[in-house]
């Protein structure tokens, strides 16, 4: 176990915690940041990524190097090790890793993510990133002209539905009741739309594909009133079925939206708590996209060495060592 203490601790290493580590390096902060169990987010389990603007295609786990390569360039320091306590009632500020290590820090800025709700069946891992996707606006692209289907019932399913219209030939919306918990807006856009169909009642209890190439062909279902069993063809599958913000570490701590999504001042990253700062997916469910994560990473970076600047001139609290666990290595 060994501890140290740093003026700014990043935690998560996605889009947004990558750019943030780039900026605060940049600017001689001497960032820290803690990887995760995910070392480069989300994108690391998609493919080709076409919408990251200046690349016209990549791979999301080379964006994802390309990434952490940028921010050790700049000076930052990468840490692979998780977060599993966060005390933001000390200042400085306190974590404890999963190594046992401790840091202490006088910003923070948390970058965590958030994680899409899968449906939970073998066969819907198996085809993850080969047919069945947890985000339209990423790989709706690549099902032009083909059958797919989504999953859900809330608006980001019909959302995710609506938008895959642009590219499909024809979208089968799945749904577990025979009401829609989206919008009435959004529902009547979903009813209108001559492209799209919806199967009530259902649950899928099987992702069908091939192996070479490893593919979607079709989805089975179950009519959950029926008990009847039937197979409907389809190219891709998205699963609509809501977002978890991996808010755990902080949720008695800071103040939450509905959902569990880290509230911040809005127009900047700033938390409840001055000096914790929050970016990416984190704190939005609206965008979720990887340059509104890095975006929102840039400016967490600038609100923390702002922050940073005034308070050192005001003097920081030196760290409690007397807090921290005797290292041992
Ligand atoms: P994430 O990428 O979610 O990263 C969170 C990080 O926090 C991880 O590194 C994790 O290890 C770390 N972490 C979590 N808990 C802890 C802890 N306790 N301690 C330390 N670290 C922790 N967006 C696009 O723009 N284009 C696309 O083509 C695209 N394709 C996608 C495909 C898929 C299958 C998915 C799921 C998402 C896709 N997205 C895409 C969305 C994009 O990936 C996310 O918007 C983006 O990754 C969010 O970035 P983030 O930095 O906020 O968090
Ligand atoms: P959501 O509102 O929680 O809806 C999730 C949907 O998935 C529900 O219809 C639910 O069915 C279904 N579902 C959940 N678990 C399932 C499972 N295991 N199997 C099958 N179906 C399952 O999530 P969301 O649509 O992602 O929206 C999240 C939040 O973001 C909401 O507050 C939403 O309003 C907001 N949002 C807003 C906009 C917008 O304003 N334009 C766009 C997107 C999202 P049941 O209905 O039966 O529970």
């Amino acid at each position: 176990m060994a501890q140290q203490h740093r003026k700014l601790l990043i935690i998560g290493s996605g889009p947004a915690g990558y750019t943030a580590a780039i900026y605060a390096a940049r600017a001689m902060v001497e960032p820290l940041l803690v990887q995760g169990m995910q070392p480069g987010g989300q994108l690391t389990i998609t493919t080709e990524v076409e919408n990251w603007p200046s690349l016209i295609e990549i791979q999301g786990p080379e964006l994802m190097v390309k990434m952490e390569e940028h921010a050790r360039a700049m000076g930052a320091e990468i840490k692979f090790d998780t977060v599993n306590k966060l005390d933001l009632g000390v200042r400085p500020f306190r974590a404890t890793c999963d190594s046992g290590d401790v840091i202490t820090a006088d910003a923070v800025i948390l970058a965590t993510g958030a994680q899409a709700k899968w449906l939970g069946l073998p066969s819907e891992e198996k085809f993850q990133g080969f047919g069945v996707s947890a985000c339209a606006t990423c790989d709706g692209f690549f099902y032009r002209g083909k059958q797919v289907v989504v999953i859900g019932g809330g608006n980001t399913a019909v959302e995710e539905a609506l938008f895959l219209t642009n590219f499909a030939s024809k979208v089968t919306l799945i749904h577990r009741r025979n009401e829609l918990r989206a919008e009435k807006i959004l529902q009547q856009r979903l009813m209108k739309n001559p492209k799209i169909e919806c199967v009530w009642d259902s649950e899928v209890v099987e992702v069908l594909g091939e192996d070479t190439p490893l593919g979607v062909t079709g989805i089975k279902l179950r009519n959950l009133k029926t008990g009847a069993e039937s197979v409907l063809d389809t190219s891709g599958v998205f699963v609509a079925i809501g977002h978890s913000p991996a808010s755990e570490l902080v949720k008695d701590q800071l103040e939450l939206h509905d959902g569990g999504y880290v509230k911040v001042e809005p127009g900047s990253t700033r938390t409840s708590i001055p000096g914790v700062f929050a970016a990416g997916d984190l704190t939005d469910h609206i965008y979720r996209q990887a340059v509104t994560s890095a975006g929102m990473g840039c400016m967490a970076a600038l609100d923390a060495e702002r922050y940073l600047a005034e308070h050192h001139e005001a003097g920081m609290p030196a760290p409690d060592m007397a807090q921290i666990e005797p290292a041992t290595a």
